[in-house]
C-alpha cells in the first residue's frame, strides 16, 4: 500500500468511527480471512440478568439467594451485578461476609456468617469435588435457552443452580451478516459454558466456537483459529482480552471497552459495536485493494 493510499482509509476509518491506531492495520485488514469474536460484551450487552433459581432440596430459597448475593457482593464480574440486583429487588437482607477470594475463571468464595459459600461455573464445583449432576437436565435446559448456568454450595454441600441470561446486542446479526457476505469465517471465543455459548453461536449463524476458554487459554485459541484459517482479526472488550488482541493479526477493541484492551488494539470502534468491523475490512479493501 501506498502512504497515500493509508492516508485516506485512515481519514475515511474515522468518518466511520473506526479509528486506526496503527497504519500497517489497514493492510493486514485487507488480507484477514476470519473474524474471532469474545462474546460476552462484544455480541452481547455484558449486563446479564438473573432469570432461573433452582434450590436443593431442604434450603430456603430466599436465604440461599441471599448467601450468594452476599458472595457476590464483592465480585466485579458481570455475573455478580446480576445476582446482587435481583436480591435486592427481592427486597432480602444480605449478610456481612469474610475471607473472599476469586478464582478467574471458576468463580468466587466467601464465608458467610461462618459457613463457606462457592458460587461459579460447573468447573468450579468440579474442582471442589463436588457432583451437579443433580442439575443436570436443568442445565441443559438453561444452555440450549442461551442461558448461563452457575451453581452455588454452602458448607460444602451443593445448593443451588441459577442462571443469567446476557441479551444479543441489537447491532450484533447484521455485523455478523456483513462479514458472512465479505467472505469472512466468524468465530466466537468465550470463557462462557458450551451449551450457552453454542446457542448464541446458532442464532447468529456463527460458524465456529470456542468454549469454557480460561482468561490464559484465549492466546492459545487465536494461535490455533489461526493455523486453521490463516490471518485473523480479533475483537474483544476486556481486561481478560489484551492477550488476544495482541496475538492476533489485527486486535480490534470495542470503543466501550476497558483502557487496557484498547491500549493492546490495533484498532478501535469508536461506536462501541460490531458494525465497526465489516466496515474496516470493507473499506481496508477498497482503498488499499489494488494499489500495491
Ligand atoms: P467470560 O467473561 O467469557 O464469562 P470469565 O473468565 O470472566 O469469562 O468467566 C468464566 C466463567 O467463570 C463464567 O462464565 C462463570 O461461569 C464463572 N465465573 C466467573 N466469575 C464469576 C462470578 N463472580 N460468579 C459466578 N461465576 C463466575
Ligand atoms: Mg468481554
Amino acid at each position: 500500500a501506498t502512504p497515500t493510499s493509508i492516508m485516506v482509509g485512515t481519514g475515511r476509518g474515522a468518518e466511520l468511527g473506526v479509528l486506526f491506531r496503527k497504519g500497517d492495520a489497514l493492510q493486514a485488514l485487507k488480507d484477514a480471512s476470519v473474524v474471532a469474536v469474545d462474546k460476552t460484551g462484544t455480541l452481547t450487552e455484558g449486563k446479564p440478568t438473573l432469570t432461573d433459581i433452582e434450590i436443593a432440596t431442604g434450603l430456603e430459597r430466599a436465604e440461599v439467594l441471599a448467601r450468594i448475593a452476599a458472595v457476590e457482593a464483592k465480585s466485579e464480574h458481570p455475573i455478580a451485578r446480576a445476582i446482587v440486583e435481583a436480591a435486592e429487588a427481592e427486597g432480602l437482607t444480605v449478610p456481612a461476609i469474610s475471607n473472599f477470594e476469586s478464582i478467574t475463571g471458576y468463580g468466587v468464595a466467601a464465608d458467610v456468617d461462618g459457613v463457606r459459600v462457592d458460587v461459579g461455573a460447573d468447573r468450579f464445583m468440579t474442582k471442589l469435588g463436588l457432583d451437579v449432576s443433580v442439575f443436570a437436565d436443568t442445565a441443559a435446559r438453561l444452555g440450549t435457552e442461551g442461558k448461563t448456568p452457575l451453581y452455588a454450595a454452602i458448607g460444602g454441600r451443593l445448593a443451588a443452580i441459577v442462571a443469567v441470561a446476557d441479551p444479543i446486542k441489537e447491532t450484533t446479526p447484521v455485523a455478523i451478516a456483513a462479514l458472512h457476505t465479505l467472505g469472512l469465517k466468524v468465530a466466537m471465543i468465550t470463557g462462557d459454558n458450551r451449551r450457552t455459548a453454542e446457542a448464541i453461536a446458532r442464532r447468529l449463524g456463527i460458524d465456529e466456537v470456542v468454549a469454557e476458554v480460561l482468561p490464559e487459554g484465549k492466546v492459545a485459541a487465536v494461535r490455533k483459529l489461526k493455523a486453521e484459517h490463516g490471518k485473523l482479526a480479533f475483537v474483544g472488550d476486556g481486561i481478560n482480552d489484551a492477550p488476544a488482541l495482541a496475538e492476533a493479526d489485527v486486535g480490534i477493541a470495542v470503543g466501550n471497552g476497558t483502557d487496557i484492551a484498547i491500549e493492546a488494539a490495533d484498532v478501535v470502534l469508536m461506536s462501541g459495536n460490531l458494525n465497526g468491523v465489516p466496515n474496516a475490512i470493507a473499506l481496508s479493501r477498497a482503498t488499499i485493494g489494488n494499489i500495491r
